[in-house]
């Protein structure tokens, strides 16, 4: 791949999960200096190994998106090592309890709420905040289809990444003068893996009208709605991003991308 962010650092959150890690990775590749963002320390370590061997410049930072607090110290510690986060995804996230709205779990929803959009707010503030002072920036949040098509039995998923996709409308707008673009990606069915048997399972246990109550019938009643009539695999992702943050994008701003199979 190009080496097209040489001397620049980009800022990853949800870092040690599959996505955040695929984009750490791809970006290191492209030679930008990394820093890694995660609640969990475990899974951050591994991350580190792993994008470290690609051989540049690697920090993590725990930290919890949704403490303000936490997360200003966390880009201040970033940037202290690394210089000026001028590249950002935005992109860690949980995907909640499925039920359906009558019966939805009033915790579960302010949870998914917290991490996913005030979380993503916080992070969006921390960061674009110095990237103003910068007078330069590339930010890519982590939407979801279900933030574009409201999916069953996801009430707090399904509003909190809707809520991703405005505010990276508002955000482009806001920060437009800036020198700032902001954009989203819409991935959709992933896997394989523990999301996609994680979902199916789950919404085969909602017993509603739209799914079977057989997991595995699920799995083929989802895939049979996607066009291209197949997951979506994890390396399907990180060039998207690196197009967003690079100026391959240069007049995009305030678009969220399907990632989707159509
Ligand atoms: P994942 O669970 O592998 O990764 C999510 C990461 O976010 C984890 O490492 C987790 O520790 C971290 N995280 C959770 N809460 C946090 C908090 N409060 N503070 C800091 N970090 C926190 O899942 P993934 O599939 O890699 O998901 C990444 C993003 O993609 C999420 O925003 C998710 O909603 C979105 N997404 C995923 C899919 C999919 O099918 N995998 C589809 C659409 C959208």
């Amino acid at each position: 791949v190009e080496q097209r962010f040489v001397g620049q650092t980009a800022l990853v959150t949800g870092a040690a999960g599959n996505i955040g890690l695929a984009v750490a990775t791809r970006l290191a590749r492209e030679g930008a200096r990394l820093v890694l963002l995660d609640l969990d320390g475990d899974k951050l370590g591994h991350a580190r190994d792993e994008v470290a061997t690609l051989g540049g410049k690697v920090e993590t930072v725990l930290c919890d998106v949704t403490d303000y607090k936490s997360v200003e110290a966390a880009v201040a510690t970033a940037e202290a090592a690394l210089g000026p986060v001028g590249l950002l995804f935005n992109n860690a996230g949980y995907q909640g309890a499925f039920a359906p709205i009558h019966e939805y779990p009033v915790e579960d929803f302010e949870r998914v709420v917290q991490i996913d959009l005030i979380g993503a707010f916080h992070v969006l503030r921390a960061v674009s905040r110095r990237m103003v002072a910068q007078k330069f920036g590339r930010i890519v949040n982590t939407a979801s289809m279900a933030g574009l098509q409201g999916p069953p039995n996801m009430g707090a998923y399904g509003a909190s990444k809707f809520g991703v996709v405005g505010l990276t409308q508002v955000a482009s707008k806001d920060l437009a003068p800036h020198n700032i673009r902001v954009n989203g990606i819409a991935p959709a069915l992933m896997g394989p893996g523990f999301m996609w048997d994680r979902q199916t399972e789950l919404q085969a246990r909602t017993n509603t009208q739209y799914f079977s109550t057989d997991p595995e019938e699920v799995k083929k009643q989802m895939l049979g709605g996607v066009p291209m009539r197949r997951l979506g695999a994890m390396e399907e992702i990180p060039g998207v991003v690196s197009f967003l943050l690079s100026d391959d994008s240069s007049y995009i701003t305030g678009v969220t991308l399907p990632i989707s199979g159509g």
